[in-house]
C-alpha cells in the first residue's frame, strides 16, 4: 500500500517539527523545518496551505535572528512579521502570544538595540559624531515607547523599560559629543557632560563616575605657570608638571591662581607644554643623531683596523712552511 501525503499533511508535519525543536531548544532544527514548511507553502495549490507560507517563514526568520543576534537578521524577521495580519497571534513560545503588528514592532526595536555599539568609556575617544547621532536616534525612537518592555525580554534579556534605555543612550550621544569639544570648547563640554548626567542616572557607576570626573577637570580653571594667560580644562588645555617647589615658592605664588600648585606640581598651559616638550625632543633627537654619528665613525675606524690585520695574518701564514708527519 502506498500512502500519498497531501501538501498539507507534510505541511503540518514540517510545522510540528520545528515547534518540536523550538521546545528542545534547537533552534537551528527549528529554522530549517520553518524553512521547509515555506517552501512546501509556497509550492502547493492548495489557497489553505498558501496562505500559511507567509507566516512559516516568518517563524524561520525569527528563530534564526534569535540564532543570530545581528540587526539584519532582526530587521528581516520584522519585516516578514510585518507582511502578517497584524491581529493574528503568533506563538513564539512565551505565555502570551502576541499580535504580529505588536510583534513586527518590537523586532524593529531590537534591530536597533543590537545595531549600537556597545559603549565603553575608554573607546568615547575613537566613537566619532555618527556613532552620537546614532546613539541619540534610537535614544530618541525608545522613549517615545514609554514604560512598556519589549514583549520579548525574556528571550533577548533586555528586561528594562524602552524609556529608561533611551534615557541612557541620550546620555552616551552626550559624552561623545562633549568628549569631541572639550579642547575647542570646554565651557560647552562641561554643559554638555552636565545634561548627559541628567540622563545617566540608570548608567552603570563606571559611566557616571567617568562623567564625574570629566566634569571636575574641565570645571577647573587657573593660570600657566608659564605664560600667566588663564586656562581652562584640565588634562585638556593644562596639565600638571612636576618641578622643585619649595616653601618660599608655596607661600609667594601658591595663591596667585586657584589650582596653580598641586601636589609638588605646576600648570603649564597645553601651547607651554607642547612648546617644551617639541624642544626638548628636538634637542634629544640632535644628541641622539650625534652620538650615532661618533659610534659609526668608530666602528668604521675598527673595521678598517681589523681588514688590515688579517691581511697581515693572511700574508704570514703563506710565509710558514706546510709540514708533514708519518
Ligand atoms: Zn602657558
Amino acid at each position: 500500500m502506498i500512502l500519498f501525503k497531501s501538501d498539507r499533511e507534510k505541511f503540518e508535519d514540517e510545522i510540528a517539527k520545528a515547534i518540536n525543536d523550538r521546545n528542545k531548544g534547537n533552534l537551528e532544527g527549528a529554522v530549517n523545518h520553518y524553512l521547509k514548511a515555506y517552501e512546501i507553502a509556497s509550492r502547493t495549490t492548495d489557497p489553505d496551505v498558501r496562505k500559511r507560507s507567509g507566516e512559516a517563514l516568518f517563524y524561520a526568520l525569527f528563530y534564526d535572528a534569535l540564532i543570530k543576534k545581528t540587526p539584519e537578521a532582526f530587521s528581516k524577521a520584522a519585516e516578514a512579521c510585518g507582511k502578517l495580519e497584524s491581529t493574528h497571534q503568533l506563538d513564539i513560545g512565551i505565555a502570551v502570544k502576541p499580535a504580529a503588528g505588536d510583534l513586527a514592532r518590537d523586532l524593529e526595536i531590537a534591530s536597533m538595540i543590537f545595531s549600537l555599539p556597545k559603549f565603553d568609556v575608554d573607546a568615547v575617544g575613537s566613537m566619532d559624531q555618527s556613532v552620537a547621532s546614532l546613539y541619540e536616534k534610537v535614544g530618541n525612537r525608545l522613549l517615545m515607547e514609554g514604560s512598556r518592555r519589549l514583549i520579548i525580554e525574556d528571550i533577548l534579556g533586555i528586561h528594562e523599560e524602552l524609556n529608561t534605555i533611551g534615557l541612557r543612550l541620550i546620555g552616551y550621544s552626550k559624552v561623545i559629543e562633549a568628549f569631541r569639544l572639550e579642547a575647542d570648547n570646554p565651557g560647552r563640554a562641561v554643559e554638555l557632560y552636565s545634561e548627559a548626567l541628567s540622563y545617566l542616572q540608570q548608567a552603570t557607576p563606571e559611566v557616571r563616575n567617568y562623567v564625574n570626573s570629566k566634569l571636575a577637570k574641565l570645571a577647573k580653571a587657573t593660570k600657566c605657570w608659564v605664560c600667566h594667560r588663564e586656562i581652562q580644562g584640565e588634562d585638556v588645555n593644562y596639565l600638571y608638571l612636576p618641578a622643585s617647589i619649595n616653601t618660599y615658592i608655596l607661600e609667594k605664588y601658591g595663591a596667585e591662581a586657584s589650582h596653580l600648585i598641586s601636589e609638588g606640581r605646576i600648570a603649564v598651559c597645553r601651547v607651554c607644554y607642547t612648546m617644551v616638550y617639541n624642544l626638548s625632543d628636538a634637542l634629544a633627537r640632535k644628541y641622539y643623531d650625534m652620538a650615532i654619528a661618533m659610534i659609526r665613525e668608530v666602528e668604521a675606524r675598527l673595521e678598517a683596523r681589523i681588514r688590515s690585520l688579517e691581511s697581515k695574518i693572511i700574508r704570514l701564514e703563506s710565509k710558514i712552511p706546510i709540514t708533514f708527519t708519518k
